[in-house]
């Protein structure tokens, strides 16, 4: 499999440590709000590499965090934590925030028919690794006590920036998003390990530490979470292009820090959805949900593949009528699987030229639009309807698009719109018949809707069908 490494900035074989297991990290949602279509993109297109890894034979362990605590508005640990701003938003408690909005984000994963990782795991639950981690780092001397704080102190790397040839402009960036210099750091680009001393007294979750009531940073529960669930060598870290700076850049400082070796193997990023006008954040108070997307009629599935028909290292706009062409091509498709004659019959040697092509898609740095292509070829080849299905429903595994499942729901409508009007016309027949003071044939008639599980009852207001 070749995958784009944003470490390397080159398209590698993807080779992982242990020979056939893949150990994959991806960071979670802040639990703060609803996730928005953007965050869903990250997610659709990771749940897309975990399983072209596993249909590629992998066995994979996926771990995930999700964030309710140490988030603070500005990601360069500044600001006031995003979890405490949505309760007070709410007038909750912070827990009630983070159980509510985790068990959103779960919903929107099973309607966009996004596996759970193996092992998903609040912030809140780590604090213990956290203290243990940043206490290491302070006696390797990666960190120091400032102002009530421990930062992590970047001039003892030898190379900080990995990613990207971020400098001094960046921080501008941040300067100019309001984010205030912290008097207390030695290099502008030092990071909190841990929090005792913030601008936000109210802060609701504090824990107890060796220096003092306090609370972690953002960026370490990800490192403590990774190497506590998957061990100090990773394979693939996965997030949205936004978390590599500064998010991901501080994750490695400490984490490699820590252990004294490389940590993470594959950097895979995935670029932003944007709408017209630009960035599509949840700071900014407007923004797309699925539920909304729901509301307005599309289904989920509409949107998981809108966005398999572009490839994750490109951004993409999001517009209604892109949604609505591609749910009128997912429709189309739909409809077309649903007409697969039930012809029967599959030799095993005429499917491997289509899931050579489709793995070679996905085994391309996941081009998804080639591996949805892939699936048009098969309904277009020679093959019998049996044959046709069996590919879709495998290919289907990595896809998710629920194809087989939505032809067969068309299937059943059309059966039972076709059922309907016979029913109605028996219905119809029966009264004529009783009209006409023909009760032989309107028993007969309801023999025969019995034996279709319908009654009829006789109202003043006419004939009710009820069905069984
Ligand atoms: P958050 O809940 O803000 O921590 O973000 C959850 C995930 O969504 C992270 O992996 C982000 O990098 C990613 N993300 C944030 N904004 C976007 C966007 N507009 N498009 C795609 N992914 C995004
Ligand atoms: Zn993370």
């Amino acid at each position: 499999m070749k995958l784009y490494n944003s470490l390397t900035r080159t398209k590698e074989d993807f080779v992982p440590r242990e020979e056939g297991k893949v150990k994959m990290y991806t960071c979670g949602p802040t639990v703060y709000h609803f996730a928005h279509v953007g965050n869903l993109r990250t997610y659709i297109m990771e749940d897309v590499l975990e399983k072209s890894l596993r249909y590629a034979g992998y066995d994979v362990t996926r771990c995930m965090n999700i964030t309710d605590v140490g988030h603070l508005t500005s990601d360069a640990d500044t600001g006031e934590d995003k979890m405490l701003k949505g309760a007070k938003r709410e007038h909750k408690t912070v827990m009630e925030i983070a159980k509510y909005y985790t068990d959103a984000f779960f919903a929107d994963c099973r309607k966009l028919n996004i596996r759970i990782p193996d092992l998903t795991v609040p912030a809140t639950s780590q604090i213990p690794e956290y203290i243990r981690l940043v206490s290491a780092l302070l006696e390797k001397g990666y960190a120091y006590i400032a102002g009530g704080n421990v930062y992590f102190d970047t001039s003892r790397l030898s190379q900080y920036y990995v990613f990207n040839r971020h400098d001094a402009e960046d921080l501008e960036t941040g300067v100019r998003e309001g984010v205030e210099e912290d008097e207390n750091k030695r290099n502008k680009i030092d990071f909190v390990l841990w929090f005792t001393k913030s601008k936000f007294e109210d802060q609701e979750l504090k824990w107890e530490s060796p220096w003092g009531l306090g609370y972690p940073g953002w960026h370490i529960e990800c490192s403590a979470i990774s190497m506590k669930y998957l061990g100090e060598y990773l394979d693939i870290h996965c997030g949205g292009i936004d978390n590599a700076f500064p998010h991901h850049t501080n994750e490695i400082a400490q984490s490699e820090a820590y252990l004294g070796h490389p940590w993470c193997h594959t950097w895979f990023h995935v670029l932003h959805l944007n709408t017209a006008g630009g960035k599509m954040s949840k700071s900014k108070g407007e923004f797309l949900t699925l539920s909304l997307l729901e509301e307005k009629g599309y289904d989920p599935m509409v949107y998981r593949f809108f966005c398999l028909q572009s490839h994750y290292r490109k951004a993409l706009v999001f517009s209604y009528e892109g949604l609505d062409n591609a749910k009128a091509a997912y429709e189309k498709l739909v409809a077309r699987i649903s007409q697969l004659p039930a012809d029967g019959g599959v030799r095993e040697e005429a499917l491997l030229p289509f899931r050579a092509s489709f793995r070679e898609a996905l085994e391309n740095d996941l081009n998804t639009s080639l591996a949805v292509t892939a699936l048009y070829d098969v309904l277009k080849a020679d093959l019998t309807g049996e044959e046709k299905r069996t590919l879709i429903g495998e290919f289907d595994e990595v896809l998710s698009l629920s194809l087989l499942e939505r032809a067969g729901e068309a299937l059943k409508k059309e059966k039972e719109e076709i059922g309907d009007e016979e029913i109605l016309r028996l219905v119809a027949e029966r009264a004529e018949a009783r009209r006409a003071k023909n009760f032989a044939r309107a028993d007969e008639i309801r023999d025969l809707l019995k034996n279709m599980n319908v009654t009829v009852e006789d109202t003043p207001d006419g004939p009710k069908i009820i069905r069984k």
